[in-house]
């Protein structure tokens, strides 16, 4: 897509959007151009007033699909009546008590009756939460403090795994022996000398950079959809045998896990990891992150027979808000949940090849459970160097022109999410406006 196109693309967003505006103007007075970086896209981000069933409207009363869910959380749709009952119910009961209210047994139980490899867990307010928790208590058991983490794989904003998650090729040395990149402003020269990058989708080298490492590594922190690209389940199998092997932990990171199973993705690929990590959907919608396993291993925390190995805390962590809402929300998921959302998936992605078969576009739709990332390149994309060639101008021009016609994508196209609310006529609408824009382009 060339820059007149985008600008064309942008007029016409502008025209549609003034009072979003407005509140972009004011909202750069008082925060760096908005209250998170994820909020941003140029020119400036629609501001909503309110959500309803796969619905957004904006402050101008232009109606969007959602297809972005809240960074996928909301695989309900928005505002759904039994999240919403749970929610009002619990605001009446209290909201912050400081003390517990039995909802987080409520919500612990329904975690550990789905997750074969949960023998408890422990709550706190967002998935960077969960890995930084884990990564310790993965330390305090095995007294190693090396994390192996994939390039490319996302786990949060703390200094442990905020390494090589999007790196500069030119930096991140071979694709088979990749050095750690560090992720973002801030950290320390030596945090990269905690985290060892191994390369995804390759399980031959990264079993040569574990057996080199095996003295020294914790665990070995991985992603199912590492990198938004979801992973063979022979190369996940692999890494719990390779881990095993080694005697070194295997964490798996489920923040969006449930957005495929309802055992998460360890129960589709047939693995038990020693710890994972949980966070979004298990809130419906509101901040939390979770992360259990063992008994054995969880039992560190413990505080019952004194001061415990590991201390785990947070003002807000285990809120009754979101355990009520994270609970209802689960209880919703049943298994002709999962399977309407994949075949709707299966229906967007081939509509989606389809036409960019008929508009002869180089694009790669990869896909995972109800989630969805769209790359502008021939692909395969296996890797986050694959997709080190998509053109990203092209993506964001698209997103812009998504949202013309009514369509919100998740910004940058990448982990992009349907909801239950949605049907065939949601689905076919993309595909239709998706056509329409490459054919105008
Ligand atoms: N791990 C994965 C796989 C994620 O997708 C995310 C969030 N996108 C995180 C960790 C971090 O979770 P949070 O944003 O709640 O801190």
């Amino acid at each position: 897509m060339t820059p007149s196109q985008i600008a064309s693309i942008q007029a016409v967003y502008k025209s549609r959007t003034p009072c979003s505006f407005k509140a972009f103007q004011l909202s750069g007075q008082v925060m760096p151009g908005v209250a998170k970086g994820a909020y941003y896209y140029a020119p400036y981000p629609i501001t909503i007033e309110r959500a309803e069933s796969c619905f957004l409207y904006d402050l101008d009363g232009n109606r969007y699909v959602d297809f972005a869910n809240h960074h996928t959380t909301q695989i309900l749709g928005h505002n759904h009546p039994a999240v919403i009952r749970a929610v009002e119910d619990q605001l009446k009961q209290g909201i912050a008590v400081g003390s517990p209210m039995g909802k987080e047994t409520s919500l612990a139980k329904a975690l550990c009756d789905r997750v074969k490899s949960l023998d408890m867990v422990r709550f706190c307010n967002s998935g960077t939460e969960a890995t930084l928790h884990t990564i310790r208590l993965a330390r305090e058991i095995t007294g190693r403090h090396i994390i192996g983490k994939f390039e490319g794989g996302y786990h949060g904003s703390h200094d442990s795994v905020e390494i090589s998650v999007a790196p500069d090729t030119k930096l991140a040395g071979s694709a088979t022996r990749p050095k750690p990149v560090r992720g973002a402003g801030g950290m320390p020269p030596n945090t990269t000398e905690n985290v060892i990058v191994l390369p995804l989708d390759n399980e031959i080298a990264s079993e040569a950079i574990i057996k080199e490492n095996k003295d020294r590594l914790a665990a070995v922190i991985l992603d199912p959809r590492t990198g938004v690209i979801p992973q063979r389940f022979d190369f996940i199998r692999a890494i719990r045998d390779i881990t095993r092997k080694y005697d070194i932990l295997l964490i798996f990171d489920e923040i969006v896990g449930f957005r495929s199973a309802i055992g998460g993705v360890q129960s589709q690929c047939g693995i038990i990891p020693d710890l994972t990590t949980y966070g979004k959907i298990i809130g419906g919608g509101f901040p939390i992150g979770a992360f259990g396993g063992r008994k054995e291993l969880m039992s560190m925390l413990d505080p019952t027979q004194g001061k415990p190995r590991l201390s785990q805390s947070g003002t807000f962590s285990g809120h009754p808000v979101a355990m009520a809402a994270g609970l209802a929300m689960l209880n919703e998921l049943t298994s002709e949940v999962y399977d309407k959302l994949d075949y709707l998936t299966d229906r967007l992605v081939s509509g989606l090849t389809d036409v960019f078969k008929s508009t002869k576009t180089d694009v790669t739709v990869v896909a995972s459970g109800s989630t969805f990332s769209i790359y502008f390149t021939a692909g395969p994309v296996r890797t986050y160097r694959d997709t080190t060639s998509a053109d990203r101008q092209t993506g964001a021009g698209i997103f812009l022109a998504l949202l013309n016609k009514g369509f919100n994508l998740s910004n940058g196209l990448v982990m992009n999410s349907l909801s239950i609310s949605m049907d065939e006529t949601h689905i076919d609408g993309l595909v239709g406006a998706m056509n329409e824009v490459l054919e105008n382009s």
